[in-house]
């Protein structure tokens, strides 16, 4: 399942540079699927939603760092564990139960958001 950021955030900024996805962003800040990715103009998710990649989209939080479900692949396809919640002093990115997937799963994911 993808990583969340819980309340419990310091906004230390820890993660931010970790990611291999560019899926985390301070709080407030717009994100872009282009952001961090191969990803550019048109694209459609392995869910069927279309998006722009290079368009921005509005901030998932306004408080405190936050990640893009749909570019977190809990790390896969990268390395052994999640990045973000290895360097995270205070053990605030957890499994999302909400967005479940499986191992397959991320690594189609990282695979769509990476390829040439
Ligand atoms: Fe990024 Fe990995 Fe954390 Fe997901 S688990 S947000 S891919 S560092
Ligand atoms: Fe927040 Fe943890 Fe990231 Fe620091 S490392 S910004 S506390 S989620």
């Amino acid at each position: 399942m993808a990583i969340k950021i819980t309340d419990e955030c310091i906004n230390c900024g820890a993660c931010e540079p970790e990611c291999p996805n560019n899926a985390i962003y301070e709080a407030a800040e717009e994100w872009r699927f282009s952001d961090g990715t191969k990803l550019s103009g048109k694209i459609v998710l392995l869910n069927g939603m279309a998006f722009n990649a290079d368009e921005a989209q509005e901030p998932i939080d306004d408080e405190v760092y936050y990640i893009v479900t749909d570019k977190c692949t809990e790390c896969k396809g990268f390395h052994e564990e999640p990045q973000c919640a290895a360097v995270c002093p205070v053990d605030c990115c957890v499994p999302d139960d909400e967005n479940e997937e499986t191992e397959a799963q991320l690594i189609a994911k990282q695979q769509f958001l990476h390829k040439e």
